[in-house]
């Protein structure tokens, strides 16, 4: 799958639910409304809109939602897919929060997932309980650490707010390192409405200059990774583990997009800041071959957009777009 610009798209993000067990303050509203479950796909069906993908050419596919943990006998999907790690898939992974990774994570290594991103944007457990609204910590430690020790290679994803987590970062770092984890700062994106003022000026936070205070304490080397994903890494001499940048306001990482995401409905989406969407649950059950979804998938792809053009500033105090990420697939 070649796109207009010349991008081969080879990785595929798939959001398995909407639905999550925490509210993150920068994600949802606390009062979501979930997707009524007639309109999902079963797994099944997500089952056979990711083999239509690797046969055209996807050799990674990530699990995400919403919590993909929370979807009811989601280790089907998981096992499904795994069973095609050799035979077009090359790597099969998963973004969780970590709250059911302790019952989970033998069986992800099971499948055949190797390493995991998990979501935690602080370690100081009442900023937890604000940051998720509702969330404990202490489930999702457990998770971490059951991660580690079923052999899955785990990177923490924090989202770097203002005046909520940017003193944490030194003693996330340390924490990182100590226990052989990477991190990966997210600079938030304006997606949905989350309640509250709803200004995401008030939370958005710059990773440049994060990452100038960062450097003025720990020893940082670029090293040019190779993930094909949107983070910058360096190396942290201390602990010799990688801290990431993903810098979607600061400094727009399109040119190299290689992906595409799909939600729980079958909706694709070709770019995660634009609109533009391909339905792919009406070819899928049309009863046709799978041909017409393949061909769908195509036509989709033909319209992938440059990239994304996502502003926070004092004019842009509202989100760039309706969508949240827990449709969509952070
Ligand atoms: N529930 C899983 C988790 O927590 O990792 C997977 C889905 S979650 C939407 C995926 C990632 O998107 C998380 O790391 C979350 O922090 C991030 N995220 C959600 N909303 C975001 C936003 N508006 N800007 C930047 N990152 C966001």
């Amino acid at each position: 799958m070649i796109d207009p610009f010349g991008r081969a798209i080879t990785y595929l993000r798939v959001s398995v639910t909407d639905r999550c067990d925490l509210r993150c303050v920068y994600c949802m509203a606390e009062d979501m409304h979930f997707l009524p479950k007639a309109q999902l796909l079963t797994l099944e069906e997500l089952e056979r809109l990711c083999s239509a993908f690797i046969r055209l050419g996807t050799t990674k596919i990530r699990l995400t939602g919403g919590e993909p943990l929370v979807r009811r006998g989601v280790m089907s999907l998981v096992q499904g897919l795994g069973s095609r790690l050799g035979q077009g898939l090359d790597e099969l992974t998963m973004t969780t929060n970590g709250t059911q990774l302790a019952k989970y994570a033998t069986h992800l290594r099971d499948a055949g997932i190797r390493r995991i991103n998990v979501s935690l944007d602080t370690l100081d457990p009442a900023s937890f309980t604000l940051m998720t609204r509702w969330g404990r910590i202490e489930p999702v430690l457990e998770g971490i650490f059951a991660a580690k020790a079923a052999g899955l290679a785990v990177k923490i994803n924090t989202v770097a707010l203002k005046g909520t987590n940017e003193d944490e970062f030194d003693r996330m770092l340390a924490w990182c390192g100590e226990h052989g984890f990477d991190l990966c700062l997210i600079e938030t994106m304006p997606l949905g409405e989350v309640g509250g003022s709803g200004d995401r000026l008030d939370q958005y936070l710059r990773l440049d200059l994060v990452r100038q205070r960062i450097a003025a304490k720990w020893h940082l080397e670029d090293v040019p990774l190779t993930t094909g994903g949107p983070a910058r890494y360096a190396r942290i001499g201390e602990t010799g583990r990688l801290i990431g940048f993903i810098t979607p306001m600061t400094h727009n990482f399109c040119d190299g997009c290689n992906r595409v995401r799909v939600t729980c409905t079958g909706t694709m989406f070709m770019c995660l800041g634009q609109e533009d969407s391909a339905d792919l649950r009406a070819p899928l059950r049309s009863g046709e071959s799978d041909g017409a979804v393949e061909q769908a998938i195509l036509q989709a792809i033909d319209r992938k957009p440059k990239g994304h053009d996502f502003v926070i500033d004092r004019q842009h105090r509202r989100p760039a777009l309706a969508r949240h990420m827990n449709l969509t697939g952070g």
